[in-house]
């Protein structure tokens, strides 16, 4: 037990609450500062007009993750998860098929008789090598901390060289090689969406999401929704007398010799700590909060930031038929969309979208009789589109779009209606240029490449979250905690 030292943690997301937990558990004296009036990050919610939302994530992968977390813990998993087969479904345009993403290959399959011959064989195959790919990285790169560049090469030199092709190959490129229907090729690769890019500009070795999906864990969803997660950590830090410290935002610093003293917040409020963990974007708080020049907002601007996201959130006074919990509208240009989805912002006149019917599972989520559903419409972040006036408009061209492919005009029933742009994600959560994920997950900018989770300054700050090693995604975070807390115990 290491009794005494204090903790500050600036951000209270995925990552700066599992980290405050397990520090907490160790001994530590933990605080937490958020700039929100609530915890959760992007993992958030809204209550609204006797609705509730869920703003962000919607489903999770790796479960066994959060149970290594609760173990670490010595704790129960503090939420109840179930698993989700079909794992969503999904509408192309102009196709009145809706098809089921099930678990069971050979059920999964049936649905592609006429379209692609031999669906389930090539599958299999396809599902081999991104298991292979999976198993053969994920303990290397994924959950290991690396201390300079060295050790990351000669990690990646222990990953079976075989994988060596999959390396120049995009994500699409990778599912093509497996697969002849275009129908096929794009459903199978909307994964890739779930890194913040698109499957023509996500490396091909992520292909091993389709494991995750497919064979390995598959993805879950949270009785009561998703902010069960955040309530759950939330009451577990109380036992542990986590202090959280709402609607103060960090600003600036004190350090010298190598160590943080304190950080200040916008009142010029000083809050002092023996160790230091930011779940602020890992680059953007050394750019703003530190002011290091190697991320100013013009070094900033120059790395790989995803897509930004438009939600909608919407509470309907009747029950929207043909939609299933996750489900996915497709248009029908899908290579021409996704070329442009990052960069133009006059794609979003047709719109591709997700919708997460929150009260399919929920039903406390909706007054009885009632809908709330969520939509995520993939979008620019704010380096190509700025301006979000037209925010009402595309929204409404969404809302029509989902309409016509239901059969049934949503306008009228529209009882309550929130919607977020990149602007809001900018301003709600600190995320640079609205950028959902934070950072890409490109070559240049993953493992040693990404901002380390050890300031290159302070040897008593740390980082976790979402731009910092692993990666986005909420399991990321859980195993980006991990990685921080081996950190901070070595010091
Ligand atoms: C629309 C959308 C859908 C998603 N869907 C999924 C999904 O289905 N499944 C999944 O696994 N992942 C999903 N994700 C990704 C997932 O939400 C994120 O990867 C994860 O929540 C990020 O957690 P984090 O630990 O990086 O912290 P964040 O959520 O980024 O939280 C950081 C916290 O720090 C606070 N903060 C920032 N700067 C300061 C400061 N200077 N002072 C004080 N506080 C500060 C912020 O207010 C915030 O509360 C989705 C993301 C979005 C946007």
């Amino acid at each position: 037990m290491r009794s005494g030292k204090k903790v500050l943690i600036t951000g209270a997301g995925i990552g700066g609450l599992t980290t405050a937990l397990r520090l907490a558990k160790k001994g530590y004296q933990v605080e937490i500062i958020e700039k929100n009036s609530q915890a959760g990050g992007r993992l958030n919610q809204i209550k609204t007009g006797g609705f509730t939302f869920d703003t962000g994530p919607s489903f999770f992968s790796m479960s066994y993750e959060f149970e290594e977390f609760a173990r670490d813990c010595n704790i129960d998993v503090p939420f109840k998860f179930i698993k989700l087969d079909p794992l969503y479904a999904v509408n192309i345009k102009d196709d009145p098929t809706t098809y089921f993403l099930y678990r069971d290959i050979r059920k999964l399959a049936g649905q592609f008789s006429d379209i692609e011959p031999d669906f389930e064989e090539k599958m299999e195959k396809y599902l081999k090598k991104s298991g292979q790919i999976f198993h053969d990285t994920v303990g290397i790169v994924i959950k290991s901390n690396f201390d300079s560049l060295f050790d990351y090469v000669t990690a990646l030199m222990r990953v079976n060289p075989a994988h060596l092709p999959v390396l120049s190959r995009t994500f699409y490129q990778q599912v093509k090689l497996y697969f002849s229907s275009w129908q096929v090729r794009q459903i199978i690769s909307l994964v890739a969406f779930f890194l913040g890019r698109t499957p023509f500009d996500t490396m091909g070795i992520y292909t091993l999401l389709s494991y995750t999906e497919f064979r390995h864990d598959g993805y879950y969803n949270v009785e009561g929704g998703m902010y069960a997660i955040v309530e759950g950590l939330v009451r577990e830090l109380e036992k542990e007398n986590v202090k959280i410290i709402y609607n103060t935002e960090i600003t600036g610093y004190n350090g010298r010799r190598g160590r943080l003293e304190a950080l200040t917040d916008s009142e010029g409020q000083r809050w002092h700590a023996d160790i230091f963990v930011s779940n602020a974007d890992a680059a953007l708080f050394r750019g703003s909060v530190l002011k290091r020049r190697k991320y100013s907002p013009e070094r900033l601007d120059r790395k790989s930031w995803t897509m930004g996201y438009l939600t909608i959130y919407l509470g309907l006074n009747f029950k929207l038929p043909g939609i299933h919990h996750h489900h996915y509208f497709l248009g029908t240009n899908f290579e021409e969309y996704s070329g442009n989805v990052m960069k133009n912002p006059t794609i979003l006149q047709k719109p591709y979208y997700y919708v997460n019917l929150m009260s399919a599972n929920n039903p406390d989520c909706a007054p009885p009789g009632c809908e709330s559903l969520f939509i995520v419409c993939p979008v620019p972040n704010l380096m190509y589109k700025p301006d979000w006036q037209d925010a009402g408009d595309i929204a409404d061209s969404i809302i029509r779009d989902l309409g016509e492919r239901t059969g049934r005009d949503i306008f009228p029933g529209i009882v309550s209606r929130t919607v977020y742009t990149p602007l809001d994600w900018q301003e709600k959560f600190n995320l640079y240029r609205g950028s959902g994920l934070g950072l890409s997950h490109n070559m240049s900018q993953i493992g040693a490449l990404r901002p380390a989770n050890f300031d290159e300054e302070f040897r008593n700050l740390f980082y976790v979250g979402a731009s910092t090693v692993p990666g986005a995604g909420l399991p990321m975070s859980i195993i980006g905690s991990k990685l921080a807390v081996e950190r901070i115990l070595k010091i």
